[in-house]
C-alpha cells in the first residue's frame, strides 16, 4: 500500500461518523411555580442538559481554565453521544423571557423564534432540540436549534440521527 493511501484511509477512518450532531439541550415546556433566575415569579420551560454544567464549574473552581473544564465534560458527552447514549445530566427551568435569550444567543432570533414557534403554539406536543454539527472530531461545531416531536430519549436518539420511525398502517 502507498503511503498516500494509507495517510487516506487513516483520513477516512478519523472522519468516521461526521458530521455528528452533538444535543447540548432539550428544551421542553414545563410550568412551574418556582421562581426564574431573573425574578419573575414562574418558569414556564426546562432544559434537560447533556453537558454536565455543574461538573464544569467544579473543574473550574479546583483550578482548571474554563476552557480545559469545558474540554472535559464535552468530550465525555460527545463520546457518549457516538454510542447513542444520552444522558440527561442536570435540569434547569426558566421563564419564556429567559429560555427565549438563551436561545437567541445560541443561533440568533429568526432561527430561534422558527424553533420556539411550534412549542409555544403547541405546549408539550412539541419541543426544541440545540446542539452542534461537528464536521470533525476537533469542531465546536456550528449551533442550531430544531423543534422535535420526541417524547423520550430513544424516540430523540432516532430523531437526531434522522432515522425513519415506522409508521404500520391498519387496513
Ligand atoms: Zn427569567
Amino acid at each position: 500500500m502507498s503511503k498516500r493511501n494509507r495517510l487516506k484511509r487513516e483520513q477516512n477512518r478519523e472522519q468516521a461518523g461526521y458530521p455528528f450532531k452533538m444535543l447540548h439541550y432539550w428544551m421542553k415546556s414545563f410550568v412551574s411555580q418556582g421562581q426564574c433566575r431573573c425574578g419573575r415569579p414562574s418558569t414556564e420551560y426546562a432544559l434537560h442538559h447533556f453537558l454536565a454544567i455543574k461538573e464544569m464549574q467544579c473543574l473550574a473552581a479546583s483550578g482548571k481554565s474554563d476552557q480545559q473544564a469545558t474540554e472535559v465534560v464535552w468530550q465525555k458527552a460527545l463520546a457518549e453521544q457516538q454510542k447513542g447514549i444520552y444522558t440527561v445530566r442536570i435540569v434547569t427551568s426558566h421563564c419564556k423571557q429567559c429560555s427565549m435569550a438563551l436561545l437567541e444567543q445560541a443561533v440568533g432570533e429568526n432561527a430561534a423564534t422558527l424553533a420556539m414557534m411550534p412549542m409555544m403554539l403547541l405546549g408539550d406536543r412539541s419541543s426544541v432540540i440545540v446542539g452542534a454539527k461537528l464536521l470533525t472530531k476537533d469542531d465546536d461545531g456550528k449551533l442550531f436549534a430544531a423543534m422535535t416531536h420526541a417524547k423520550t430519549i430513544e424516540e430523540l436518539r432516532r430523531h437526531i440521527r434522522g432515522e425513519e420511525i415506522a409508521i404500520h398502517l391498519s387496513r
